[in-house]
């Protein structure tokens, strides 16, 4: 039998970038029309990569995520979370501004300056309001040696390569750390 690991996996990002839309699409494998947006959230599902098995729980933070400089990141969001996906909307210079101050809060947090994070620029679909283009993501996730991606959780794009390559990224940096 296969060995099956545990990955926690936390979504974060300002209100209405998508972050439960990605969740849903990727677990239930549909696009979400009308979905209470307080309400916190969790999935799982098992992905087979290789020989390995995943069981990953992802996490949907609604609602509790700190959008300015000052406030302070939950523990629950530090405490046992092996990786995270940042998400911002190309639509919103905000949302992108906010992973910006969540990135640092998230190295405030856990005291290392490698941490295992997916860069998401989520709602590519919608070109014609885009405030972000995909260059600018691309240079914040570089400055942080982290992926970047841009997604459609409308048209389930490149979706189920998100959470593939988080749990890659959680495999990278534990091994960069063992090799310290
Ligand atoms: P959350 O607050 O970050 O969890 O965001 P939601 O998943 O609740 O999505 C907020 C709104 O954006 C909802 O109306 C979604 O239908 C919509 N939405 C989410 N992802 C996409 C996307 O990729 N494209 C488009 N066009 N709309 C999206």
């Amino acid at each position: 039998m296969p060995l099956v690991r545990y990955r926690k996996v936390a979504i974060l990002g300002y209100r209405s970038v998508g972050k439960t839309s990605l969740a849903h699409q990727f677990v239930e494998g549909e696009f979400l029309k009308g979905y209470d947006p307080t309400v916190e959230n969790t999935y799982s599902k098992t992905v087979t990569l290789g020989k390995d098995e995943f069981h990953l729980h992802l996490v949907d933070t609604a609602g509790q995520v700190p959008v300015d400089k000052y406030s302070i990141l939950p523990y629950s969001f530090i405490i046992g979370v092996h990786g995270y996906v940042l998400v911002y909307n190309v639509t919103s210079l905000r949302s992108f501004q906010i992973v910006k101050n969540l990135y640092q809060k998230l190295q405030e947090g856990h005291g290392k300056t490698r941490l295992p994070v997916l860069l998401v620029g989520n709602k590519a679909d919608l070109s014609a309001d885009r405030e972000v283009q995909a260059v600018e993501g691309k240079k914040l996730a570089e400055s942080w040696g982290a992926t970047f991606m841009e997604s459609s959780a409308r048209d389930n794009q490149l979706i189920q390569d998100i959470f593939i390559r988080v749990i890659q990224e959680i495999a990278r940096v534990e091994n960069s750390y063992g090799q310290d």
